[in-house]
């Protein structure tokens, strides 16, 4: 009997390898994977980094590990079962759509066994989602998700009743903040000897990672990555948040400031989606700072535990229902490339090249750059949510294809109606509104139409317009739509050709 420890199941405190301390743990370091898609080096630095973190850890601790390098899972799995025939593995089921399937083929087919058991590295397990939804008349809500998951759970409930009054507080969490708010700075782990041998090794692999050339960059520079690899690391960029940014976190949850790539919000994703920490007890974390500090106020806690007992949980299980059709969902007939400058940056815009910049120099913008400018703009541009979602996939340090599938292809461009129940589309007037960005780009936000118009607004009125049979029926659309009717339609056609002109000629 073997315990198999994926590389984003990297937790000893549950799951079968805290149940079976005695037994023999096999991890399978397999690299086809990374030259599949143009990773950003920093994401590939993380994952074998900390696998061979683990890998340390759990030996100091006296635990038999074998730890195999191959050049696919497949060969791994072989090697194992050459040294052990007919061995009997226990692992967390995968996050991944079919991943369970291919694994229990793959040890079949070497004469192995395997126990696949609930994955937990998640709150809200498979079978109570699914009694869940089986008792919704309207299915995928995440609000009432959310409601079930505080009861549930218990955090912040107060017998039946939420603490506050109220399940959510919104309303308070879109405030723009003042001169005088500076975000701390967030905490950077240093690489370690380990870390840095990895950043070469990943430089030397899989050059062209990412971009590669001629975009340059520094990123093979090992000094340069600063995600936690390890439990003690992940623990310590929890305390860093719930000590520093979590107080502001809450209201200026929606803002952008142009060079502020962290703003308040925790880092926390590449951690818990490696599995170095749970989400129970961040949020346990954060539940006890509010209890125990009258300065961090209930809105900024609550909008936390949302995050992760509401969303991250709830896109967890509309994936796994809803796979393989979400990968490919386009219900908007989206059909255009992803221009060149999601990846180069080079645009003039100046909200995406700061949100750009960032993902280039370490694979991280918060919510908000991601969905009301990288993805807004690519749906108003009318990309094809395929293309968008390998992008995303392939620069960010926390993704993985079951949380950014979901959150790319359904609420970012509204591929398949799902749970969004309207386009999260928006024009200039909303980035103006909830940043920084606008005095200081060449382009003009109250502007639609003429040379300078920001290209968000133009857009904005076509995407109406192109989209109007889908729609213009929907409700939530209707006042919008009303606006369009006053439109000079023409005027805006021809800034949206000049725009998809100068796109083409790289004068965006
Ligand atoms: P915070 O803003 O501090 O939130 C705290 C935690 O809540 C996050 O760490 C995360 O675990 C969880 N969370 C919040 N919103 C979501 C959500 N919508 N889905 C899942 N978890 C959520 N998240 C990823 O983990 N990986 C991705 O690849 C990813 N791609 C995204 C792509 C798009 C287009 C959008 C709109 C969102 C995406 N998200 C993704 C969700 C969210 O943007 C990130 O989880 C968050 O920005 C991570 O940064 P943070 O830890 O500072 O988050
Ligand atoms: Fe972005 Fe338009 Fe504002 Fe420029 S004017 S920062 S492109 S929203």
């Amino acid at each position: 009997m073997t315990v198999l420890v994926l590389g984003d199941q990297l937790v000893r405190e549950v799951g079968p390898i805290a149940e079976r301390p005695d037994e023999r743990v096999l991890m399978i370091e397999a690299r086809a994977f990374a030259h599949r898609l143009p990773y950003h080096p920093h994401k590939l630095t993380l994952v074998f980094s900390a696998m061979r973190h683990f890998r340390d850890k759990l030996r100091a601790a006296g635990r038999q590990v074998e730890y195999r390098q191959a050049e696919t899972f497949g060969e791994g799995l072989a090697s194992h079962f050459e040294a052990h025939p007919g061995d009997e593995l226990a692992v967390m089921r995968p996050a991944s759509h079919g991943a369970a399937r291919r694994l229990r083929e793959l040890i079949e087919r070497e004469d192995g066994s395997v126990d696949v058991v609930d994955n937990s590295l998640f709150l809200c397990s498979r079978a109570d989602f699914d009694t869940w939804i089986d008792n919704r008349s309207t299915p995928y809500r995440h609000e009432e998700f959310y409601r079930f998951m505080r009861r549930e759970t218990d955090y912040l409930m107060d017998g039946d009743r939420p603490v506050g009054g109220t399940w959510n507080f919104d309303q308070e969490n879109r405030e723009f903040p003042g001169p005088e708010h500076e975000p701390p700075d967030p905490p950077r782990f240093s690489p370690d000897d380990l870390t840095r041998d990895v950043a070469e090794w990943v430089d030397e692999t899989f050059d062209g990672s990412y971009d590669g050339p001629p975009y340059g960059g520094d990123w093979a520079d090992p000094e340069s990555f600063r995600w936690p690899v390890t439990r003690e690391d992940a623990l310590a960029m929890l305390d860093g948040f719930v000590e520093e940014r979590l107080v502001a976190f809450g209201p200026y949850q929606d803002a952008m400031l142009d060079g502020e790539w962290a703003m308040n919000h925790a880092l926390l994703s590449p951690a818990l989606n490696l599995g170095l920490l749970r989400p129970a007890e961040a949020v346990e974390a954060v539940i006890a700072a509010g209890e125990s500090d009258p300065d961090i106020p209930l809105n900024s806690v609550e909008g936390f535990v949302r995050q992760i007992i509401g969303w991250r949980e709830f896109v967890r299980h509309v994936y796994r229902t809803t796979m393989p059709g979400l990968a490919d969902a386009n219900q908007l007939d989206a059909d255009a490339d992803l221009p060149e400058w999601y990846w180069t940056g080079e645009t003039d815009m100046a909200c995406l090249s700061d949100t750009i910049a960032s993902v280039r120099e370490r694979g991280y913008s918060h919510h908000v750059q991601r969905l009301m400018l990288l993805s807004n703009f690519a749906l108003l541009y009318g990309v094809d949510p395929r293309q968008l979602n390998r992008w995303f996939h392939a620069g960010y340090v926390d993704a993985y294809h079951w949380v950014t599938t979901p959150n790319v292809v359904e609420m970012g461009s509204y591929g398949a109606g799902v749970f969004a129940t309207k386009p999260y589309a928006a024009s200039a007037n909303y980035v103006s509104r909830m940043s920084d960005y606008c005095p200081d780009c060449p382009y003009d936000p109250d502007e639609t139409t003429g040379d300078g118009a920001c290209p968000f607004n133009a857009l904005y009125w076509d995407f109406l317009d192109r989209n109007e049979i889908d729609l213009r029926r929907n409700p939530r659309m209707a006042l919008m739509y009303s606006y369009l009717d006053d439109a000079d339609s023409q005027a805006i056609r021809d800034r949206v050709r000049t725009l998809r002109r100068m796109e083409k000629d790289g004068e965006l």
